[in-house]
């Protein structure tokens, strides 16, 4: 073969390679981005927890010792995650992210803050007038906590790992859910993408980003149907998807459908903790 036609395939071979390696970064809408305090040199095996707390959000996201919280779920299912923190040697939370200020999100924010290192509160910026909202807002008054009210979104780098919390581009809205703070989070040639209880306004927010595809969904809201969600989805043709509620009669049907249509693996968080495990390339999921 000639010189030239074997250099020609070598860059052809490359080009492919970037395309096909690459995962497709999210273009987050703020310019706000922190590389975390932990080494940037880090890499091994993601783990991204989604707990067993009924119909209720706690999602752990370790990458050696880093660690993010996403929600906290309902204070009767405390057990649950205490038992996780401590089986898996938790007790320095670098984020914990309260998507938004329902009792099934941040019941366990107390318990969370008063017996873990947490270094970073991110929620959205609105009032709510319940138990659960009360008690939070009492303890972080009490303890001169002050959470982080983002106004842009944020990218949290650590090593390989990218996480990009989406916050509601609004200052208001109708429904509370709609407050929900999205994250998306990028590691190796995978993507996943946690959407607390956004319903069709926000969906429809997350339509204006490049999205791409993603390997695992958090679907939205215990597994409601919106027409947003069906949008999303067709475009970012998750292989995975996690329904934060008890067992799968409860899932709205359109929503069982839904991702029927795209070949989804459909795992609801009432049969037990999923697990999902990840060098980056290779995925493993575990319930
Ligand atoms: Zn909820």
């Amino acid at each position: 073969m000639k010189r030239s036609k074997l250099l020609i395939l070598i860059l052809l071979a490359l080009f492919s390679l970037i395309f096909i390696v690459l995962p497709q970064r999210i273009e987050t809408k703020g310019s706000n981005e922190v590389s975390n305090e932990v080494s940037n040199e880090v890499s091994g095996i993601l783990s991204i927890s989604v707990l067993d707390t009924d119909k209720s959000d706690c999602i752990i996201i370790t990458l050696d010792s880093f660690c993010m919280i996403i929600d906290t779920g309902y204070s009767r299912k405390q057990k649950c995650v205490e038992e996780y923190m401590t089986k898996n040697g938790i007790s320095n939370i670098n984020y914990m992210v309260l998507t938004h200020l329902d009792a099934d999100h941040i019941g366990n924010a107390v318990y969370i803050l008063s017996h873990y290192n947490v270094k970073n509160i991110i929620q959205p910026d609105y009032e709510k007038n319940s138990t659960a909202n009360n008690n939070y807002q009492k303890y972080i008054a009490e303890h001169k906590i002050e959470p982080r009210y983002l106004t842009d979104d944020l990218t949290v780098k650590v090593g390989e790992l990218e996480i990009c919390i989406l916050m509601p581009m609004k200052t208001e809205y109708e429904l509370d859910n709609d407050y929900s703070i999205i994250v998306s989070v990028s590691y190796g040639i995978h993507k996943y993408l946690f959407c607390g209880d956004a319903q069709e306004v926000r969906m429809g927010e997350l339509l204006q980003y490049d999205l791409g595809e993603y390997t695992l969904i958090k679907t939205p809201h215990h597994g409601q149907y919106k027409p947003n969600t069906e949008k999303v989805l067709d475009i970012i043709k998750p292989r995975y998807c996690i329904v934060t509620r008890e067992s799968a009669d409860l899932t709205a049907k359109k929503t069982i459908k839904m991702y029927e249509k795209l070949g989804t693996r459909m795992y609801w968080t009432g049969y037990g903790n999923v697990e999902v495990k990840s060098d980056g390339k290779n995925l493993w999921i575990l319930q």
